[in-house]
C-alpha cells in the first residue's frame, strides 16, 4: 500500500475512536471529553505515528522502554507537548532510560520498583506522575499489585516514597467480562482517594468509559493489527 493511502486509513481510523469515545463519554451522562486518548503505538513505526501527530494528537502509549528510546526521542523534538504513557512492565535496571523518555509511568507493580524510582531522585532525577498497575484478576503470570494488597502498597509509595501517585490501572483478564474488573479499579481507586483509572483497550474501551475511566489505551483499533 502507499504510504499517503496508509495514513490517511491511519487518520480515518484515528478519527473513528476519537468520535466513539466521545460518544461513549456522552451516552454514559459524562462531559465528551471525560476520557483522555492514549495512543497505543507500540510496534509501530515512526511513519505511522506520524499522522496521528500531525492531527494534533499528543497522548501516546508504549510498552516497551527499548523501543520507545529508539522512536520517540527524535518526534518529541519535531512535535511539541507530547506526552508519552508506558503501559509495559518496568524492570529496576531501566528506570533511568524511562525517565529521560517518559512523562507518566503506568506500570508501577511492585516496591522493588518504587524503590528505584526514590533512588533515581535522591541522584537529582526528576519523577514522572505514576499510575499504580492492579491485577484484577489475580493472573500468576501478570504484573501488578493483588487487590487485597493494593491498599498498603499505595500507602507504601505516597507517604514513604512520596512518589505522586495520581491513579490506578489494570489490564482485564483475556476472555472474562472486563465491566467488573472496571468497577473493582473503580472502587479501590475511590477507597484511596485517587481519581485517575487507566482502563479500557480497542475491544472495550467504550465498557470502560460507561465504568469510569478518564484514561483508555487504544493501539489497533487506530494503528492496525499488529503483525
Ligand atoms: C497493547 C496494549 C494496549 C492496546 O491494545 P489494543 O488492543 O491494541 O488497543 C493497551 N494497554 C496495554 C497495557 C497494552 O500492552
Amino acid at each position: 500500500m502507499s504510504e499517503m493511502l496508509e495514513n490517511k486509513e491511519t487518520l480515518g481510523r484515528f478519527q473513528n475512536v476519537v468520535d466513539r469515545l466521545a460518544s461513549a463519554c456522552v451516552r454514559a451522562g459524562r462531559q465528551g471529553d471525560a476520557a483522555d486518548l492514549i495512543a497505543v503505538s507500540k510496534t509501530y513505526d515512526a511513519a505511522h505515528i506520524r499522522p496521528v501527530l500531525e492531527a494534533g494528537h499528543r497522548a501516546f502509549g508504549e510498552n516497551r522502554v527499548q523501543e520507545a528510546k529508539d522512536k520517540w526521542p527524535e518526534l518529541k523534538h519535531e512535535y511539541e507537548g507530547v506526552e508519552l504513557h508506558l503501559i509495559g512492565p518496568l524492570q529496576t535496571n531501566k528506570v533511568k532510560d524511562a525517565l529521560g523518555l517518559f512523562d507518566v509511568i503506568q506500570t508501577l507493580d511492585r516496591e522493588k520498583l518504587a524503590r528505584a524510582f526514590v533512588k533515581a531522585r535522591a541522584q537529582g532525577a526528576s519523577l514522572p506522575s505514576f499510575y499504580v498497575q492492579v491485577n484484577t484478576g489475580c493472573e500468576p503470570q501478570k504484573a501488578g499489585q493483588l487487590p487485597d494488597a493494593v491498599d498498603g502498597f499505595l500507602k507504601m509509595c505516597r507517604e514513604e516514597c512520596q512518589l505522586n501517585v495520581v491513579g490506578l490501572m489494570c489490564i482485564p483478564p483475556v476472555g472474562e467480562p472486563a465491566g467488573p474488573h472496571f468497577d473493582l479499579l473503580a472502587h479501590i481507586a475511590a477507597r484511596n482517594g485517587l481519581s485517575q483509572l487507566s482502563m479500557g483497550m480497542s475491544g472495550d474501551f467504550e465498557t470502560a468509559v460507561a465504568h469510569g475511566a478518564t484514561a483508555v489505551r487504544v493501539g489497533s483499533a487506530i494503528f492496525g493489527q499488529r503483525g
